[in-house]
């Protein structure tokens, strides 16, 4: 899950990561694609449909990634063919986006638009279904770690946030079923029955709702248009869901220099 960029990062760059070398052309990208050393711990991708170039930003060790690496670059193909926000949040220019009230808020919308990896997860599994399922099963034992050690939990949630919690156990309990790894389903059950012993019955019953929403998610239309609509609906629908005091919406502005493109407001 993407996160907002660090304020005054210095940019180096680096060459392709070598476990993404058999990924690479099979992803297809159109675009130029650019990896740069990032400063935190933090992967993510730019897409710029202007410059037509994807920058890719890899913390310290994360180039040996593979399965997260090629999610990236999945992300990248949806920009291509539908819309950079599928790669990455734009928001409308008028936001400052080094004022802290305004990262406060978009951080609530990259939260609620997170289910965004489980339409790049879906191109990640038509590429290579070992990926998603390495990526996934990775996730529930982390998952299943936290919960068997509450001070691990308890730092987690007071770094990320609850919020984060639900959306990335929900969007992995919808991915065992979206991708049929049957096999899984029965540790993750026993990691909510925990979610419900350590947190409490409001936790728990969250994360299953939260859960469920995911798992009905369309797939992605093929049509930009529509795809952004089913971006806008089903992200206002996580913000609801989350109670949060934002109401998400992607306006089309013409950018002087740049064209027509689609940002989020929130208010
Ligand atoms: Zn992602």
């Amino acid at each position: 899950m993407e996160r907002l960029p660090p304020i005054g990062s210095e940019e180096r760059e680096i060459s392709l990561p070598e476990v993404l070398k058999p990924y690479f052309e099979k992803v297809g990208l159109k675009w130029k694609v650019r990896f740069f050393q990032a400063e935190t711990d933090t992967l993510r991708i730019d897409s710029n449909s202007v410059t037509k170039e994807h920058r890719i930003w890899v913390g310290e060790g994360q180039e040996k990634w593979q399965e997260l690496l090629v999610h990236e670059l999945c992300h990248g193909k949806l920009a291509e063919t539908l819309d950079p926000n599928f790669s990455q949040v734009n928001f409308h220019p008028r936001y400052d986006i080094d004022d802290p009230q305004f990262r406060k808020k978009a951080q609530l919308v990259y939260l609620s638009q997170a289910h965004v990896d489980i339409w790049v997860d879906d191109l990640v599994e038509k590429i290579d279904p070992i990926l998603t399922k390495r990526m996934i099963s990775q996730a529930v034992s982390d998952f299943d770690r936290f919960l068997k050690r509450p001070n691990i939990l308890y730092q987690f949630l007071k770094e990320k946030g609850e919020a984060y919690f639900f959306v990335t156990w929900g969007m992995n309990t919808a991915e065992i079923k979206r991708r049929n790894l049957g096999e899984l389903l029965e540790e993750n059950q026993r990691i909510l029955e925990r979610i419900f012993i350590v947190l409490g019955a409001n936790y728990g019953t969250l994360s299953q709702v939260l859960s469920r929403f995911y798992e009905e998610l369309p797939k992605l239309p093929s049509e930009k248009e529509k795809a952004i609509e089913l971006l806008q609906s089903s992200t206002q629908s996580v913000s609801q869901i989350l109670n949060f005091p934002i109401k998400p919406k992607l306006i089309e502005h013409t950018h002087q220099r740049y064209g027509k493109s689609w940002v989020w407001k929130f208010d």
